[in-house]
């Protein structure tokens, strides 16, 4: 991040009264806490904040401060609105609709698309979190321990507990910072990572009972009677896509799954060596090299087919 982008934030801050953050639907750790630190950071200078994710916060982040704070819906009139974790617009769902071009964009995916009047993307970050905490110490910004602790829970998710290839020094000096600014990092790991739900256990169960695997291709599928079934709440895997992932006999892993407005959420895992970016964009979706989504309209069984052949391609290095 150079350093005029930076003081473009700061000034853009600066000016702000009222302040709209959105983040991804499905949020992930990063899209929470970065939405809501972010969020914590500008109420510290005194401005009003409304904080929106289209699907709320999942419970499995039910424990991190304000998290009943952030609504569904932007309704009102805004100074800034800032756009975290998102590699283009569409990711965040509907509730701009009624709005312009968002003004801040502050992201780490490489397919960002740029989408926003200024665009805070930074590819070396393991997660949107790393950006913002950067950004609040190059414009001495006020941290707390509230602060710290959506920061490490962002960190933490996105690096899949720093084991991820592209967790550096620098994400674990910053991890370090925020377990000194109070952040209970054992803590924090357990509630967002160590425990699962018994409905998401049951959920991964019937996942798991149809896993296939050819060729180092391993794939899944949750219809939307598996989530009836197992009564999992979420419109995700659960997760599932990361189990799938620790497969020995594997260099690339997908979940499908089913929702209810006809199109079907891809979830792509890669060994290092593998960009599953590419295959994911080709799709209309995003990410990173070794973990990508897209949204895909279609049938399971359709989307099914054409990702996988897509993706095999891929795998061969004939796509
Ligand atoms: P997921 O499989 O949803 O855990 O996402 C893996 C990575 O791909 C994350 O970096 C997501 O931000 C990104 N991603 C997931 N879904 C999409 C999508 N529909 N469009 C763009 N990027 C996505
Ligand atoms: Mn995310
Ligand atoms: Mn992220």
């Amino acid at each position: 991040m150079n350093k005029e982008n930076i003081q473009a934030f700061g000034n853009l801050v600066e000016r702000a009264d009222r302040i709209l953050i959105i983040s991804h639907t499905r949020p992930d750790g990063d899209a929470v806490g970065s939405l809501i630190g972010l969020g914590l950071i500008f109420e510290e200078l005194g401005k009003k904040v409304n904080l929106v994710l289209e699907d709320g916060v999942p419970k499995v982040f039910h424990h991190l401060p304000s998290y009943d704070r952030v609504f569904r819906e932007a309704a009102g009139v805004y100074d800034l609105i800032v756009v975290v974790d998102c590699s283009d617009i569409d990711r965040i769902g509907n509730v701009l609709d009624d709005y312009g071009e968002p003004d801040v964009n502050i992201d780490h995916h490489p397919t960002n698309t740029c989408f926003a009047g200024l665009n805070l993307v930074q590819e070396t970050a393991v997660a949107t979190v790393e950006i913002i905490y950067d950004l609040a110490v190059a414009l001495s910004l006020p941290l707390n321990q509230s602060i710290a602790e959506v920061f490490l829970t962002g960190l933490l998710t996105d690096s899949l507990g720093f084991r991820t290839s592209n967790t550096t020094p620098k994400a674990l000096r910053i991890a370090a910072e925020l377990q000194e600014l109070g952040a209970d990092l054992p803590f924090l790991y357990r509630k967002a990572m160590g425990e699962k739900s018994l409905e998401a256990v049951k959920y991964w169960g019937l996942g798991l009972s149809r896993i296939n695997l050819e060729d180092r291709l391993v794939w899944t599928s949750l219809s939307l009677e598996d989530r009836k079934k197992a009564d999992y709440p979420g419109r995700d895997d659960a997760d599932l896509i990361n189990l799938l992932a620790s497969i020995k006999e594997t260099d690339i892993s997908l979940v499908f799954v089913e929702q209810k407005n006809g199109t079907v959420k891809v979830s792509w895992r890669a060994r290092p060596g593998f960009d599953v970016s590419k295959t994911a964009l080709e799709f209309g979706g995003g990410g990173h090299k070794p973990a990508a989504g897209a949204e895909i309209k279609g049938s399971l069984e359709q989307v099914q087919e054409d990702v996988i052949k897509a993706t095999r391609h891929a795998l061969n290095g004939t796509g």
